[in-house]
């Protein structure tokens, strides 16, 4: 297996979930020179709208869009994401394929039971990979933090991320997604991401955080470790509060 390694690795259960959760984040560490990724576990069949096929073709736009530099699928069912071993090595070898030191991942309490399923299941794979005896041909490696995003229940976040000069770029790269969201040319099923109003929310919820944070648009972050600033005033001096 060749190395191609990055700086940042952004796990979702479906295609579109980084970018719900973290896409302004992942285009600002792209902007600050950052390698980035991300790793779809499912091809999303299972989703009431669109197919498989335009769904791959949606990512790798949006993936264009976010200026990311690799995006992998590890076509593990959908609806059916087991944290079972089979499935931990597969997250295992990605995470020993591109040995990223900061991973995204989704916040394990959620609506859907994927995402539940897929945070304990990366938080897990991620810890084992840095045990040399798992997998012995391939080299341990274990990021340096994992970072876990909203999907839809809150969390009180340790940090938020100001994405003022994203957001728009997040927008774009959820548009890609034209057989998944709001879309008033698509003939079929309305579901719960695809109305008007979950759009709506993805701008508010953003506005919310960054109206926390004294900033126009943020994205919540969660992090279980205590984090520490060793220079505190560039950080601290800039919120408006
Ligand atoms: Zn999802």
């Amino acid at each position: 297996m060749t190395v191609e390694s990055v700086d940042v690795l952004a796990f979702g259960a479906h295609p579109d979930d980084v970018e719900l959760g973290c896409g302004g984040t992942l285009a600002k560490l792209a902007r600050q020179g950052y390698r980035t990724g991300i790793v779809d576990l499912t091809e999303g069949e299972m989703a009431s709208r669109g197919t498989v096929e335009a769904r791959y073709r949606e990512a790798a736009e949006a993936a264009r869009i976010l200026n990311v530099r690799q995006r992998v699928n590890l076509k593990i069912p959908d609806a059916g994401i087991e944290n079972s071993e089979w499935n931990r090595h597969k997250i295992i070898e990605v995470v020993r394929r591109y040995r990223p030191t900061l991973v995204f991942l989704p916040y394990p309490n959620d609506r859907h039971p994927d995402h539940i399923h897929a945070g304990r299941l990366i938080t897990e794979a991620c810890f084992y990979s840095g045990l040399a005896k798992i997998l012995p041909d391939l080299p341990a490696h274990r990021p340096r933090r994992l970072i876990y995003y909203l999907c839809t229940y809150e969390f009180e976040p340790t940090f938020v991320v100001d994405i003022t000069g994203e957001f728009e770029i997040k927008m774009k790269a959820l548009q890609a997604y034209r057989s998944q969201f709001h879309n008033p040319d698509w003939p079929g099923e309305q579901t719960f991401v695809s109305s008007r109003w979950f759009m709506e929310a993805v701008e508010f919820r953003a506005r919310h955080f960054g109206y926390k944070a004294g900033v126009q648009y943020a994205e919540p972050f969660y992090v279980r470790e205590t984090i520490a600033l060793s220079d505190i005033f560039p950080v601290l001096s800039r919120n408006l509060m």
